[in-house]
């Protein structure tokens, strides 16, 4: 498990939605971290939860969009959230 700190400029993974009728899966995006949002409270919940929600401007083949308050999730990997590029 790594303890990075995601910080403006730094690359990420972006998990795209995959359409409802199951013709486009979800697919890791490349990403670009314009934001760390700030954690609320003490920040003792948010770090049980992971890194502080991050603004993304997502890379796609087609194009880019531009996304805020996108969560952290490294295993599950569901659409719409982001983490650290996989090691290959
Ligand atoms: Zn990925």
């Amino acid at each position: 498990m790594t303890e990075q700190q995601p910080s403006v400029g730094r690359t990420v993974h972006y998990v795209s939605r995959g359409s409802a009728d199951g013709a486009y899966a979800s697919e890791c995006r490349a990403a670009i971290i314009t934001a760390v949002e700030p954690s609320e409270g003490d920040g003792s919940l948010a770090n049980m939860r992971g890194p502080e929600p991050v603004s993304l401007a997502v890379l796609n083949p087609e194009g880019m969009f531009f996304k805020q308050g996108c969560r952290h999730s490294e295993g599950a990997q569901t659409g719409g959230t982001w983490h650290w590029p996989e090691r290959v």
